[in-house]
C-alpha cells in the first residue's frame, strides 16, 4: 500500500467502530477481510492507526495473557518484547515513529503479527494450541462473523479480558 486514500480512511473508521463494538483494544485489516497492511489500536482512549507498520527496535521480554477478536473466548500466554519502536504511516499517510511499552507494545506486536498471517495461538505449545483450536471449533457457530459480539448487558464493567 503506497498511500492513504479516503477509502482507506473510511476503512480505519469502520475498524475502530468494529473494535469498540467487540470491546477489543486492537484490530488488523485481515480480521475484517482486507489485505491492507493496516491496524488500529486503542488503549486508554488513545486511538492509533498504523499503516505498513514495522518494528525497528525491540527490547525486553515478558509473558502475558492474550486473546483475539478473531478467535473469541480463547486465551493463552505469549512472550512479547516489553518495549518496541514502530515505524509506520499514520491515518493521513504521514510517516511517524512510535515508542510503546507494556500493553501497548504487546497489542502492536499482536496486530502486526496479524498483518503477517500469524495468530497468537501460533506461539503456544502444540497441546495448548490444539486445545485452543478445539475450544474455538466448538464455539464457532456462536460467532458468525468471526468476531466477538458482546451482549449489551455484559458490556458494563467487563474488565480483564481484553482482546486484540
Ligand atoms: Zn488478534
Amino acid at each position: 500500500m503506497e498511500r492513504m486514500t479516503d477509502e482507506l480512511r473510511r476503512l480505519t473508521d469502520d475498524m475502530f467502530e468494529t473494535m469498540y463494538a467487540a470491546r477489543g483494544i486492537g484490530l488488523a485489516a485481515p480480521q475484517v477481510g482486507r489485505e491492507e497492511r493496516l491496524a488500529v489500536v486503542d488503549i486508554e482512549d488513545n486511538p492509533i492507526v498504523v499503516v505498513n507498520p514495522q518494528i525497528v527496535l525491540a527490547d525486553g521480554s515478558a509473558r502475558g495473557e492474550e486473546g483475539c477478536l478473531s478467535i473469541p473466548e480463547v486465551f493463552g500466554e505469549v512472550d512479547r518484547a516489553t518495549r518496541i519502536t514502530v515505524r509506520a504511516l499514520d491515518r493521513n499517510g504521514e510517516p511517524f515513529e512510535l515508542e510503546a511499552t507494556d500493553l501497548l507494545a504487546r497489542c502492536l506486536q499482536h496486530e502486526i503479527d496479524h498483518l503477517h498471517g500469524k495468530l497468537f495461538i501460533d506461539y503456544l505449545s502444540f497441546l495448548k494450541r490444539r486445545a485452543a483450536l478445539a475450544k474455538w471449533e466448538s464455539m464457532k457457530k456462536d460467532f458468525p462473523r468471526n468476531l466477538r459480539k458482546v451482549p449489551a448487558n455484559e458490556i458494563a464493567g467487563r474488565h480483564g479480558e481484553e482482546a486484540l
